[in-house]
């Protein structure tokens, strides 16, 4: 297979690389690009219900836009007792935006009277490719755990430090950036993205 050009839909360098090395992993000769390569095309609104659309729609964007094979994903935290919440709502829980602590701060509050045993909770992510021609697909992938009362570690973000991930002693936040890739909802529907884009792009 001849080297591709792909794009993610993304402006997070980290998400390029982790994605990148991915790729590498499962043999696909893809040069990844992220949308810093095309700042005239611009930021999609999420106006999905679930990760899939969201994910849907951004890689249907882009693809038109840029006219290449394009991925992208969405995730966010599902809590049992809430019902699947804060889901698509991960980011602004709290009402802003991107504000990691406040979210974080308001969902234990919420939980304050939850009990240990239905503290269930797990990160989900769609990854969905979608091509110029108007190709679709989606990958899933979950990390299962559960909440605790105080946030613990400093590495990741969002809600890392509250989720303790199943089989694990520490938490989400408590674990390197490669322990966690492993392990994580985004790591799991990315290989298997990778383990079918070849297939997909011949
Ligand atoms: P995005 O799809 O990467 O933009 O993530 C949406 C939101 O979900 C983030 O702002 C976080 O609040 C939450 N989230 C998604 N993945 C993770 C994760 O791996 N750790 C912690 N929070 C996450």
């Amino acid at each position: 297979m001849s080297t591709r050009q792909l794009v993610l839909a993304t402006h997070n360098a980290g998400k390029v690389v982790e994605l990148r090395q991915i790729l590498g992993a499962a043999g696909v000769p893809a040069e990844l690009l992220g949308m810093d390569s095309f700042p005239e095309v611009p930021d999609v609104v999420e106006t999905g219900v679930t990760f899939a659309e969201n994910a849907l729609l951004k890689a249907h964007a882009v693809a038109r836009a840029t006219q290449l094979p394009a991925i992208a994903d969405d995730s966010g935290l599902a809590v049992r007792v809430l019902g699947g919440s804060p889901g698509v709502f991960s980011a602004r829980w709290s009402g802003r935006h991107g504000d990691d602590q406040a979210n974080l701060n308001l969902l234990l509050a919420q939980l304050g009277d939850v009990p240990d045993e239905h503290r269930q909770a797990h990160f989900a992510c769609a990854a969905a490719l979608a091509l110029p021609d108007g190709t679709e697909k989606v990958w899933h992938g979950t990390m299962p755990g559960t909440l605790l009362r105080e946030p613990r570690g400093s590495n990741g973000f969002g809600y890392d430090p509250i989720l303790l991930p199943e089989g694990e002693t520490r938490s989400a936040a408590e674990l390197s950036a490669d322990e966690k890739n492993a392990i994580s909802h985004r790591g799991k529907a990315f290989r298997l993205l990778a383990a079918e884009l070849g297939s997909i792009l011949n």
